[in-house]
């Protein structure tokens, strides 16, 4: 599959696609978003300065029937004026949760008509 494809399918304009792995059950995507200025969550002074990464996982909603798992490198930066650190803004992650509550209501939804697990699953 094209990165372009999935960078539409899955909204994650701006992030950069580092690898995806395709496994038996699930497909893979790292993730991370270029470095940018920023301005300091704490002072507002703008900065540039990386402290440390944090891998954050984070299940996305299928790709051809297989769980999306995105596993973002989530960036740390340090202020120099106030040395407070903070992380990067992501802008794909509270779309994300939207998505997952809107998949979990789809389940809950088939559940209460008689379907088995199976044809949910299947769906
Ligand atoms: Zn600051």
């Amino acid at each position: 599959m094209q990165h372009n494809f999935i960078i539409n399918l899955l909204d994650l304009k701006r992030a950069i696609i580092k690898k995806v792995r395709y496994k038996k059950n699930f497909v893979k995507i790292h993730i991370e978003l270029p470095v940018r200025e920023q301005n300091c969550s704490h002072c507002k002074a703008t900065t540039t300065k990386i402290k440390d990464y944090r891998t954050q996982i984070i299940k996305d909603i299928p790709i051809r029937f297989k769980i999306t798992l995105l596993s973002y490198r989530k960036r740390r930066y340090q202020c120099k004026e106030c040395g407070k650190t903070f992380y990067e803004k992501a802008h794909f992650l509270p779309k994300r949760a939207r998505k997952t509550t809107r998949v979990t209501e789809f389940i809950v939804d088939r559940l209460k008509t008689k379907q088995s697990m199976k044809d949910i699953a299947r769906m």
